[in-house]
């Protein structure tokens, strides 16, 4: 008997030769299982990653082969490491530049809290600058707590609804970070 596991079937109606569900839904499924990842890796954790997406740990698997190094092209900005203040205005142009929907990972101490680089010159965490929809802790993070990580922004991308970006409390999570 094969172990692959395929993607559990959404809630819908079901019979003899017919199954039924919501667009949503479905949708929601093939976001989550194609997200396109942009690495913002600066520093160790980005190492990590690396490890990720080696073939031991294999983040294929999840339909996230597909790197992207321009945020036209990326749906999950994947930052990882300390990011220093003078970064900041770079790290926000590129969450700007992507389009929706989009969502954010602050993966391992340093892109969550500052780390222990608590200093005049390196940001306390990502969210000073922009929204974040999943923390990684660790410093570093293993791979199969990044692996963990993306498996929540999956579970957000098949929950959300398709029009996000119009939602109003997304709306006001943006406008709080003065984005339009
Ligand atoms: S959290 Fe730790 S491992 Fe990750 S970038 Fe910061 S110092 Fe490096």
């Amino acid at each position: 008997m094969s172990d692959i596991q395929l993607v559990d079937a959404p809630p819908g109606v079901e019979g003899a030769g017919f199954f039924a569900t919501s667009i949503d839904k479905v949708i929601g499924i093939g976001r989550a299982n194609s997200l396109w990842p942009l690495p913002f890796a600066t520093s160790c954790c980005g190492i990590e990653f690396m490890a990720t997406m080696s073939p031991h740990y294999d983040l294929a698997r999840f339909g996230a082969e597909r790197l992207s190094f321009s945020p036209r092209q990326a749906d999950l900005l994947m930052v990882m490491g300390t990011i220093a203040k003078k970064m900041g205005p770079v790290l926000r142009q590129v969450y700007l530049q992507m389009a929706e929907p989009r969502w954010v990972m602050a993966v391992g101490a340093c892109a969550s809290s500052g780390g222990i680089f608590d200093t005049y010159s390196v940001l306390q965490g990502i969210d000073e600058i922009i929204p974040v929809d999943v923390y990684v802790p660790g410093c570093p993070p293993r791979p199969e707590a990044i692996i963990d990580g993306f498996m929540h922004i999956q579970e957000l991308v098949k929950t959300e609804s398709l029009r996000r970006r119009n939602e109003p409390q997304y709306q006001k999570l943006l406008a709080s970070y003065g984005i339009q």
